[in-house]
């Protein structure tokens, strides 16, 4: 039996893996795509404390390396449940079944759709939800960024080096993006910031051509010519899953400051527990602390 299983290979992932590993445990870690999570997508991070800019998949590859070099065994498999028997976690995936005597849930959480006419049928064919991944497709071209927070001005910023125009759609006449990135979005010449505008539908034949917008305050409609549309409005958790086994609030994992979940030997670390702020600095902060407890944990039980 391993000691502990860690779901997601992301930030918080990560951290939980090199502080169990270092602690002596022995350590699982099951990823469903590719390490890194949302960091991994993010094109310049500024913020992580200690490094002034790093590329989010330079960090991710250095997070994944330092797991690995210290023992970390990554299993691309889907997990699909946790149940328990007696102390013994059982972490069901796609493959096998794994047991465990700790786990901690570090799976992030999956970006938000915009449920709007198109969106599905364009999906891959000019509708993403992934800049950095899908970016380079529209080299030279129009495209439409839909969001207010950082993600989308990030993204926006991103299209913009790539792109020969960039129109960035907000649904109200207020970013909440942080400052110093609202003011690089407002001075780049090649974004058009539409403020009070929804996305209504997304046209096209073969790939996406033409979006419909509506403005939130006159009703105003107006139509615009683009290449690609980039959603960027939020994340949302993804746990029903996991509904049998600890407690959810509003989708999201319920846990506090120590990670500690409904069901005990059950940890929940980074964007997927119920939390104030979601960063990549709090979500391998909770690595840290989850990490730390499920070792106790262990201690103390097994
Ligand atoms: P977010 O901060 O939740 O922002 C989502 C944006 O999408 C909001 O502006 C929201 O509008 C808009 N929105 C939501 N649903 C919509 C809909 N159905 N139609 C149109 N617009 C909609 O999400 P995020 O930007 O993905 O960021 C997620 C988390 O990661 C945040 O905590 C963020 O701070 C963090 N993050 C940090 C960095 C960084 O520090 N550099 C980078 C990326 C992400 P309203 O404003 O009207 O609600």
């Amino acid at each position: 039996m391993t000691d502990l299983i860690i779901i997601g290979a992301g930030p918080a992932g990560l951290a939980s893996a090199i502080y169990a590993l270092r602690a002596g445990l022995s350590v699982k870690v099951f990823e469903e795509l590719s390490p890194g999570g949302q960091a991994a997508v993010t094109p310049e991070i500024e913020n992580y404390p200690g490094i002034k800019s790093v590329s989010g998949a330079d960090f991710a590859l250095s997070l994944f390396e330092q797991a690995m070099s210290l023992g970390a065994q990554i299993e691309f498999e889907t997990v699909l449940s946790i149940t328990c028997d007696g102390n013994t976690k059982i972490v069901k995936t796609d493959a096998l079944e794994h047991k465990a005597k700790a786990v901690i849930i570090a799976n992030g959480a999956k970006r938000r759709k915009l449920n709007i006419k198109g969106e599905e049928e364009f999906s891959g064919r000019g509708v993403s939800y992934c800049a950095v991944c899908d970016g380079s497709f529209y080299k030279g071209g129009v495209v439409l960024v839909i969001g207010g927070g950082n993600t989308a001005l990030e993204d926006a910023l991103y299209l913009a080096n790539i792109c020969k125009k960039v129109y960035l759609v907000h649904r109200r006449d207020e970013f909440r993006a942080t400052k110093n990135l609202i003011d690089k979005v407002k001075q780049n010449e090649k974004i058009e910031i539409l403020f009070s505008f929804v996305l209504e539908k997304i046209t096209g034949s073969d790939k996406v051509e033409q979006v419909s917008l509506v403005n939130t305050k006159s009703g105003e409609t107006m139509k615009k010519e683009v290449n690609g549309v980039f959603v960027a409005i939020g994340l949302e958790p993804d746990n029903s899953r996991f509904e049998n086994i600890v407690e959810l609030e509003n989708g999201y994992i319920k846990a506090g400051e120590d990670c500690k979940t409904s069901k005990a030997g059950i940890f929940a670390a980074g964007d997927t527990r119920t939390k104030a702020v979601r960063q990549v600095v709090t979500a391998a902060s909770d690595g840290a602390v989850a990490a730390t407890c499920a070792v106790e944990y262990i201690n103390n039980i097994f």
